[in-house]
């Protein structure tokens, strides 16, 4: 973002880097530098997917602290759209990374890449459909690996309107609900949930659990950040 009209814009609102307010850059290099680090699993830090079956591995670009959350939260809420071109490549080299992981049977049909999706009052407030800018990243990351995938959009958040429908077995109740193309696929397809962050796990487990008894299985998970594995801090021990 360069030129006249970009910089009378600054002047009148000034940009500052999301992830430590360094002042007049977009993101400095310091909290860029996260974003390329190699995707990590990190499904042990969240305790809501243990329930998930199979188990979904997931994998995480970097680890959900203030730089990162700061990125995330500005790109998300605060109107900066402009950090869709760190985090969209980022998350495509990431996916690019991946795709060597993943169950090498998925390799078998194109992979079906789904986003967790965001709430209608947020996609219209922020003009763009975060989660499927994101998805269409990675499945541009898969590609790159010689990994066939596209986009399905196959969950929407569930509204009061339509939890209950008599749409029998599609609908579950939960944050996610299935969209026709979960079920119009013309054989099973694995898929790569997407998401930006991991906490709990809880947002993956509800879109597993959505797509359950549809033609799209998820093998995967990969999302921008997650928070820490208990334990991490103190640099000792795999887990329980
Ligand atoms: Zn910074």
């Amino acid at each position: 973002m360069a030129g006249p009209v970009a910089r009378l814009a600054r002047l009148v609102v000034p940009v500052a880097c999301p992830g430590c307010g360094e002042q007049d850059v977009r993101w400095c290099e310091a909290c860029e530098a996260p974003w390329w680090e190699p995707p990590l699993r990190c499904e042990s830090g969240a305790p809501r997917l243990d329930a998930v079956e199979p188990a979904l591995p997931a994998w995480s670009i970097a680890e959900l602290d203030g730089p990162t959350h700061g990125v995330i939260a500005a790109w998300k809420d605060q109107g900066r759209r402009d950090l869709g071109a760190l985090l969209a490549p980022a998350m495509r080299r990431a996916a690019r990374e991946v795709a060597a992981a993943l169950d090498p049977a998925a390799a078998s049909s194109p992979v079906a890449v789904v986003p967790c999706p965001a709430r209608a009052a947020h996609t219209r407030r922020r003009g763009e459909d975060l989660p499927l800018l994101l998805a269409r990243a990675a499945a541009a990351g898969l590609a790159d690996a010689g990994v066939p995938a596209a986009t399905v959009a196959a969950l929407a958040p569930a509204s009061g309107a339509s939890r209950g429908s008599g749409d029998r077995g599609r609908w579950r109740a939960g944050p996610a609900r299935t969209r026709g193309a979960a079920w119009r696929q013309p054989a099973l397809r694995p898929v790569l949930l997407v998401d930006d962050v991991l906490t709990t796990g809880a947002t993956l487990a509800r879109a597993a659990a959505a797509l359950a008894g549809s033609r799209l299985v998820p093998i995967g998970a990969l999302v921008l950040a997650s928070a820490p594995a208990p334990g991490k801090v103190l640099g000792v021990g795999e887990g329980p």
